[in-house]
């Protein structure tokens, strides 16, 4: 599925259920997004940014926002954000689901070494 088609979805599902409903903004460009599947365990944190006012970027806690994949929480918090026919954001994997700088130089290091594992 190409990028593009996942944010067709995202835009969707968010108008289908009524996603901003499941919402709320808790200030400083972050949303809280009660999970669709498990509405009484599951809520996501949406963190939108915006480099100027036409290209946002979000990041969603969500499995699919953690893999950089568009998803029906960030769509919410764009269309709540008042972008209102909702472009495609600049979708960054969730900051804290990246493997740390001391990982990545090890792995480089010896790339072999996962194979062995
Ligand atoms: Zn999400």
């Amino acid at each position: 599925m190409t990028t593009e088609n996942r944010w067709n979805n995202a835009i969707s599902k968010a108008a289908d259920i009524n996603g901003e409903q499941s919402a709320r903004y808790l200030g400083e460009g972050r949303f809280l997004i009660i999970s669709a599947s498990d509405p009484d365990n599951g809520a996501y944190e949406v963190r939108l940014t915006a480099s100027d006012a036409a290209t946002p970027a979000t990041t969603c806690s969500c499995p699919a926002g953690e893999h950089g994949f568009p998803c029906w929480h960030q769509a919410t918090a764009l269309l709540m954000a008042g972008y209102a026919d909702a472009p495609e954001p600049v979708v960054e994997p969730d900051v804290a689901a990246r493997p740390d700088a001391a990982a990545i130089g090890a792995f480089l290091s010896n790339p072999q070494a996962i194979f062995n594992a």
